[in-house]
């Protein structure tokens, strides 16, 4: 069953004038379906039908009480669990997400003398859902639902709670988002459905236990064991909760923010001095994120942890607990880099962000995932360039749009808010479109908007919901009353799926005109898709060799002429300078010639965002890769490294079979001319005080000219730099390992399967974690 009130939304928000009956309309429908979903629940319940992917709304949570025991050596945990629920229609069947637990008891308790409750047998219902059935109806009220339940720990995958070692020891974490609390609790396991959660944990005597709210009290338990309560949480869905069982060091962060809120870096044992630099700008983070919402992070601590091994995803945001694959989190000083401190930032600055944004107020259901994922990624990103002005991180922002063109492009792509029904679609809704299309989409409205405007109506969102959890339309709804055409604008891009190209010519045979023509975007060998225009803000800049003048529009129609605030032709011309809207400009064969008398007027973010816009272009078979290579090659030997490495992911991303194999030899040959100068001046190994951005241009550039570009002399350097390193460790720092076993690996020829089983055994042999993933990398 779909609970979208799209129909509603979706008709009335052609003119600004509706949006207040728009609202009206979405509440008016929500409670109608409310209300008719209940009267089909109870019609299933009659039935016994197991519920899908939501549960049925005529029993929800108020609050949980959860006691586990939980050792880390064992491959088991149990638990104790309270949930008090109301009960809004009598029913004697209770339907709650589990999977992979085996209730051992279950009766309800209601208000009133029967302290004893009444038994309930369980009904099986799928994988993900059973029913607590009762000889009589609950009756309308409240009850708490009472279960004894054992479970298992995971150890080859990081769902639910799951076990890792490090050195000689195990520990327990938990991972739930986005359906996976169901493996470590029967469970309203469902984001709208948040409530106060009290934890307490048995855990063996020595060891130590985190969880999302602070330790309220602890004392011995059984001979050998511990008991620790934690505070009671403020409302939360069940995917944010979160906790840990081990033998940890804790590296104290200081306190930060309004409310002078402890950090604390947990780490595996002995690993305290690995924390440092998380330790050390955690602080920060939090600040700038309290100044942003205009109030103060909105629980009582926050933890940083570290799982010891790496997982599928870089960090998660439990409130109050965010969980780290331990190689974003710590690093020794020899593993110390550049590279590492812009994860761990911006890293941080997103999960950080998701308190507010997701932990705070959360998104009504999965649909709107990309409002916690969006925001966080835009707000974390915002955060990091203005704690690191040295890093210029708003330069990047080409790449995040690149990377949802990448999807957004395809006639198959989906839009960013999108129906989610199945299990599936939930996990799937995990992408670039919901990361970076929802990024760049809010880079472009707060453009549309200004900065204040924009901030004001998401502080006026977060007062409006908080504690509890808002949909798409409240949010545009808090920002459109500063604009309202904003919102249908907003929803063209949300709403559906594509990104604008847009053809720009300059038209001088009168006074000096920019035509426009907007289309869907569309892969090579697709026909043109039928879109309705977008509406969005578009911003060109022209002018002569030394500078260039900023003019901005509003584009509306499939085509339109925008006149110039000049009299004389201009010499060039280029849009979305940089990158801050989510269309992409294509420029005439003119502009395009004309663009060596922009180069110094652009300066170095404009100049790699418009190479990087010419190798999307090309990607999508929307500019020849021949213009596209020849362009990126006149620019493959700057000075600046992030035009250095535009440049070159032009070369790289040119799918390998666009060359063919008779053409390979001569392929090299042109990598090598153009790219083997500016990668040779880089080096394998770092130099001290060498640019930001180094690093970065190092591990992109040289494994590829010594792969594609066959480089004699790189290739030698790369095999040398491996051989070296199997018989002494500190030959290479771990920062560049992976690049240059890569590199020897690719490039071994004869020696491969030698080398291959040379590196296994390392592989194999190593107790460094990050080593060995290095090496199974390379392989
Ligand atoms: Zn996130």
């Amino acid at each position: 069953m779909n609970l979208q009130p799209a129909s509603c939304t979706r008709t009335s928000t052609r003119t600004a004038g509706r949006t207040r009956v728009l609202v009206r309309c979405t509440i008016l429908v929500a409670w109608a379906l409310h209300f008719a979903l209940g009267a089909a629940q109870a019609q299933t319940l009659v039935q016994d039908e197991v519920p899908g992917l939501r549960l049925p709304r005529n029993v929800v949570p108020l609050s949980y009480e959860a006691q586990l025991t939980i050792d880390p050596k064992a491959e088991t945990f149990s638990g104790a669990l309270a949930i008090k629920v109301r009960v809004d229609k009598p029913t004697d069947l209770v339907w709650l997400n589990a999977a992979k637990l085996t209730i051992e008891e279950a009766r309800a308790v209601l208000p009133g003398p029967n302290a004893e409750g009444f038994a309930a047998t369980v009904v099986p219902g799928n994988d993900s859902v059973i029913g607590l059935k009762f000889a009589q109806p609950l009756p309308a009220g409240e009850a708490t639902l009472r279960i004894r339940y054992t479970g298992t720990f995971q150890s080859t995958s990081v769902n639910g709670a799951f076990k890792q070692k490090d050195r000689d020891d195990w520990y327990i974490f938990t991972h739930f988002e986005p359906l996976d609390a169901r493996r470590a609790f029967p469970s309203f396991d469902e984001p709208a459905l948040k409530a106060s959660w009290k934890l307490t944990l048995r855990i063996p005597e020595g060891l130590r236990a985190f969880a999302n709210m602070p330790v309220e009290s602890e004392r011995g338990s059984a001979p050998g064991w511990r008991e620790i309560s934690f505070l009671r949480s403020p409302p939360l869905p069940t995917y944010l909760i979160a906790f840990a069982v081990g033998s940890f060091d804790v590296r104290d962060g200081g306190t930060a923010g309004m409310n002078r809120t402890p950090i604390s870096v947990i780490t595996p044992k002995g690993r305290a001095a690995e924390a440092a630099y998380a330790a050390a700008n955690t602080g920060a983070i939090l600040a700038a994120a309290e100044k942003y919402f205009g109030r103060p992070y909105p629980f009582p601590k926050l933890d940083l942890i570290a799982f010891p091994q790496s997982t599928f995803f870089g960090a998660m945001e439990n409130a109050g607990l965010i969980t780290y694959g331990a190689r974003g989190l710590l690093a020794r000083p020899d593993e110390m880099s550049t590279t590492f401190e812009q994860w761990f930032i911006a890293v941080t600055a997103h999960e950080i962000a998701h308190m507010w944004f997701g932990d705070l107020v959360t998104m009504a259901w999965w649909d709107d995932l990309w409002l916690n994922e969006s925001f966080a990624s835009w707000l974390g990103d915002r955060i990091t360039a203005e704690l690191k002005p040295a890093w210029r991180w708003s330069a990047r922002l080409a790449d995040t749009r690149s990377w949802a063109i990448a999807t957004d492009r395809l006639t198959s792509a989906r839009q960013v808010r999108q129906p989610v029904t199945e299990v599936n679609e939930v996990r799937a809704a995990f992408d670039s479109i919901t990361y970076s299309k929802g990024q760049s989409v809010l880079t472009m409205f707060e453009d549309w908007l200004g900065p204040e405007n924009f901030r004001d109506g998401v502080r006026r969102y977060l007062a409006q919901h908080e504690w509890g959890n808002a949909t798409a339309d409240d949010f545009f709804v808090a920002l459109g009353s500063a604009d309202p055409a904003l919102i249908p604008a907003f929803r063209g891009f949300v709403d559906r799926p594509g990104i604008p190209l847009l053809d720009v010519v300059l038209n001088c045979s009168a006074a000096p005109t920019i035509e426009l023509s907007q289309q869907r975007l569309a892969p090579v060998g697709v026909a043109p898709m039928a879109a309705e225009p977008w509406v969005f803000p578009v911003c060109f800049e022209y002018g002569g060799a030394q500078k260039g003048i900023r003019q901005c529009a509003l584009v509306r129609d499939a085509m339109q002429s925008i006149p110039l605030k000049v009299n004389a032709c201009p010499q060039w011309v280029v849009a979305n300078r940089d990158s801050v809207g989510y269309y992409l400009p294509r420029l005439s064969p003119a502009l395009y010639a004309a663009l060596p008398k922009a180069e110094r007027a652009l300066g170095t973010k404009g100049m790699a965002s418009l190479i990087a816009d010419t190798n999307t272009l090309a990607r999508a078979g929307a500019l020849g890769y021949v213009d596209a290579l020849t362009f990126g090659a006149r620019h493959a030997g700057a000075n600046e490294p992030r035009i250095a490495l535009a440049a070159l992911a032009i070369a790289a991303d040119l799918p390998a079979e666009f060359v063919a194999p008779v053409n390979a030899a001569n392929f090299a040959a042109w990598v090598r001319k153009h790219y083997s100068a500016r990668a040779k001046s880089v080096g394998w190994l770092p130099r001290k005080g060498e640019p930001t951005d180094m690093p970065e241009l190092r591990n992109a550039a040289l494994p590829f000219v010594a792969d594609r570009g066959r480089d004699p002399k790189l290739v030698n350097e790369a095999q040398s730099l491996t051989a070296r390193w199997r018989k002494r460790r500190n030959a290479m720092p771990p920062t560049v390992r992976r690049s240059v076993l890569t590199a020897a690996a690719r490039t071994a020829n004869h020696n491969a399967p030698m080398l291959f089983d040379a590196l296994l055994a390392v592989a194999r042999a190593s107790s460094d974690r990050n080593e060995q993933e290095d090496v199974l990398m390379a392989l």
